[in-house]
């Protein structure tokens, strides 16, 4: 077994006397797709935060590419990171693509995708327009690259902030219900491109309920309930004759809003 790209171990995490991860352990190797199903308020959002460290864990460990991140203990009893570069380091190898696009407004889709490359990590401004220029045309959106993302459509500005993800060259993307807050018509072009990276060999952790892809695309599903995980494994074994009651009721209760 090769060591794997992104591990976590029991990850827990409360907000006051809300216990809201109770030990989340997932590992990701290169190349693996995983779906994080499971119902709203189960702590999907909440765990892709704490891999983010948008939110520190209070117990567990982390970490990415063989890179364990460093933490101490608070005297409340809880972790905190050690090294805010560190943290920015790896936060910057897991690119992030949010339910509510969260592009910035005042710049154009072109500025938009260099600058995380040219502030963060300092790359030349001429290097960083030719990638996001090819990173545009294989989202679609090359002639779009001097816009602002008020005159796209939801399923252009989220197909903008998928190509300003890969800009900064991730080891792993992270997406949170990419396609939840899109009319129903544009969600199929926010997955094509989302299949075309699976396809590819991307690693990704995908929060979705989008059934269609969790069966189709991703190579192993997760299903969260209440903070912990009831029930992983291949698309196959979660959706057929491994699935949980719990699941069962959760699946009849979404159905695919378009094809994945
Ligand atoms: P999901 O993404 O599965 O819908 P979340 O991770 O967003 O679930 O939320 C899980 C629970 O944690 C919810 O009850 C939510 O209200 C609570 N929660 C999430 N973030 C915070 C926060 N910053 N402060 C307090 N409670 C939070
Ligand atoms: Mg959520």
């Amino acid at each position: 077994m090769t060591t794997p790209t992104l591990s976590t171990t029991g990850i827990h995490k409360s907000f006051g006397s809300h216990h809201v991860l109770k030990g989340i352990t997932l590992d990701a190797h290169k190349g693996d797709v995983i779906s994080i199903l499971g119902a709203s308020g189960s702590g999907k959002s909440t765990y892709l935060r704490c891999i983010n460290l948008l939110e520190t864990p209070d117990e567990g460990s982390m970490q990415l590419d063989g890179e364990v991140l460093k933490v101490r203990q608070r005297k409340d009893g809880r972790m905190e990171a050690m090294d805010r570069k560190q943290v920015e380091r790896m936060r910057s190898q897991l690119a992030m693509v949010f339910q509510s696009f969260n592009l910035w407004s005042h710049m154009t889709v072109l500025q938009n995708l260099i600058e995380g490359p040219m502030r963060v990590q300092k790359r030349p401004r001429a290097e960083c327009v030719e990638e996001a220029d090819q990173l545009l045309q294989r989202v679609g959106l090359f002639e779009r690259r001097d816009y602002y993302p008020a005159h796209l459509s939801g399923g252009q500005q989220q197909r903008v902030a998928i190509a300003r993800a890969l800009a900064m060259r991730p080891q792993v993307m992270l997406f949170d219900e990419p396609t939840s807050a899109l009319d129903p018509e544009l969600v199929g072009e926010v997955l094509k491109v989302m299949r075309s990276l699976a396809e590819e060999g991307r690693t990704m952790l995908v929060v979705t309920h989008e059934m269609g892809f969790a069966r189709n695309v991703s190579n192993r599903v997760v299903f969260m309930h209440q903070g912990v995980i009831d029930v992983e494994g291949a698309p196959a074994d979660v959706f057929g004759t491994h699935a949980t009651e719990r699941f069962r009721q959760f699946t009849s209760s979404h159905q695919d809003r378009a094809a994945a």
